[in-house]
């Protein structure tokens, strides 16, 4: 076998695409749909169901994204429906408090030490961005550590050396992003304690936040060393900066209180979205309670949303996060650990270079010999042996991220079924990627 054929087409798929290409940039809304990096048609989804996809040409596949991490119930949870349909029965938008955001509030201030208040979002960029105003709002400082490969959202200051799709089509800078957005903001190598130490000797006083993903998934999976989360929170304290969590893929995924419950490093503020949503667009950004007092109405920095705690979103929200107890963890937990342990068995026996990095029950898999610890070493890969993998196991019904720089995902709905049709797929998709050559790449 030469090269990678697909076992089959998907024309309506394609139809589709050819029509969204008409009326939107590169026929979709968020550039890793569009298939850039892995090539091919991206599949346009009509249906889910529990650990299953079903597409417009009426394929079903395994969904090992989630919607990028939310669905962590599989697609279409009943009682998520039941509790949003109750909702829409009752109106979909008011624009004044209600009590659904109110139970979402307390629902994370419950699961999250730290969080002692919270505000309601529509995205995790929103989150993140409002964090960042909030920082510098509340030092009265005005730049920003991030780093490379960590993403935040599409928040301008925060592009710089982005992860996901910024990774994925490799993309030095942003365009449309100013030098006097990004001129505050300081990129350092992630894992690296020494280079923060370094920023904040070299910036005196003027550092307002570091800001970091709790465990890395936007450029794969890479976790942070042990002492590195502990060492940021101490050099934030010392040098009057605050330490900024990004949860927004990890929270109420990786554990009930999402990478905080596994570390147990305090941050002064953290930021959520994807899981705490049940689906529906709802984020949040909360911490201590003195800083969240600078957010207007109580305090002087502004922030706002006309669909802020929407009555659906948060509803869904609230459904999701009661049915994720610790049963439902350890039922995550397990079906990442088998499929880790098949991925390596079936990469191992073709003889391909390559590591399972894990962040719970999050992991993805680079194909390299080194672990990687950091964005130039997840960019040292062979990323070109992905692309036969993913069409390898998309032709076998099993639907991965259509970039070699996300994260998977599963849920509690992946059962045996589910678990079967992946192993079933990865011998062959192990060998396609065996057999790839940087020079060819399928087309
Ligand atoms: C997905 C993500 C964001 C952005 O959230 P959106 O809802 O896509 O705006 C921010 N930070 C992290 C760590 C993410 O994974």
């Amino acid at each position: 076998m030469a090269c990678v054929t697909y076992s089959y087409t998907a024309p309506v798929s394609q139809t589709l695409f050819d029509r969204a290409a008409v009326v939107t940039p590169g026929g979709v809304n968020s550039p890793v749909r569009a298939f850039g990096a892995v090539g091919g048609t991206p599949r346009f989804m009509v249906s889910g169901t529990g650990p299953y996809l079903t597409d417009a040409d009426g394929r079903e596949y395994v969904d090992l994204v989630c919607s990028w991490g939310p669905m962590i119930l599989g697609h279409a949870h009943p009682a998520v429906l039941d509790a949003a349909r109750q909702a829409l029965a009752r109106g979909t938008s008011f624009g004044t408090p209600g009590e659904g955001e109110v139970a979402l509030a307390e629902e994370i201030v419950a699961r999250v030490e730290p969080v002692e208040q919270v505000r309601l979002v529509s995205s995790g960029t929103e989150a993140t961005m409002s964090a960042i105003r909030l920082a510098r709002g509340f030092t009265g400082r005005a730049k920003v550590v991030k780093f490379a490969g960590c993403y935040h959202g599409h928040v301008d200051a925060l592009l710089a050396a982005a992860g996901s799709g910024v990774a994925t089509f490799g993309l030095p800078d942003t365009p449309g992003v100013t030098g006097a957005q990004a001129g505050d903001t300081i990129v350092l190598p992630y894992n690296d304690l020494e280079a923060v130490r370094a920023a904040f000797a070299a910036n005196p006083g003027e550092i307002s936040c570091v800001i970091t993903e709790a465990s890395p998934g936007n450029m794969g999976v890479v976790p942070p060393l042990p002492g590195f989360n502990q060492g940021l929170a101490d050099l934030c304290r010392d040098n009057g900066a605050l330490y900024i969590s990004d949860e927004v893929m990890t929270g109420f995924r990786v554990s009930k209180a999402g990478w905080y419950g596994l570390d147990g490093v305090q941050p002064d503020l953290m930021t959520f979205g994807k899981v705490m949503g049940g689906g529906f667009p709802a984020a949040a950004f909360g911490g201590r309670a003195d800083v969240m007092a600078a957010l207007a109405p109580a305090g002087p920095v502004y922030q706002a949303g006309t669909l802020s705690g929407n009555p659906v979103a948060t509803a869904a929200g609230v459904a999701q996060l009661r049915l994720l107890d610790d049963a439902a963890y350890a039922t995550v937990d397990a079906v990442s650990t088998e499929l880790r342990g098949l991925v390596t068995e079936a990469l191992g026996k073709e003889g391909v270079a390559h590591r399972v990095q894990t962040a719970g029950n999050m992991f993805s898999v680079f194909f390299t010999d080194e672990d990687v610890t950091d964005y130039a070493g997840a960019k040292a890969q062979q990323a070109y042996r992905y692309t036969p993998f993913f069409h390898a196991m998309l032709a076998r019904g099993v639907y991965l991220p259509p970039s070699a720089f996300e994260s998977w995902f599963v849920s509690t709905a992946h059962d045996r079924a589910a678990v079967e049709r992946i192993a079933a797929a990865l011998p062959a998709a192990a060998r396609a990627a065996a057999e790839a050559t940087p020079e060819a790449p399928a087309s």
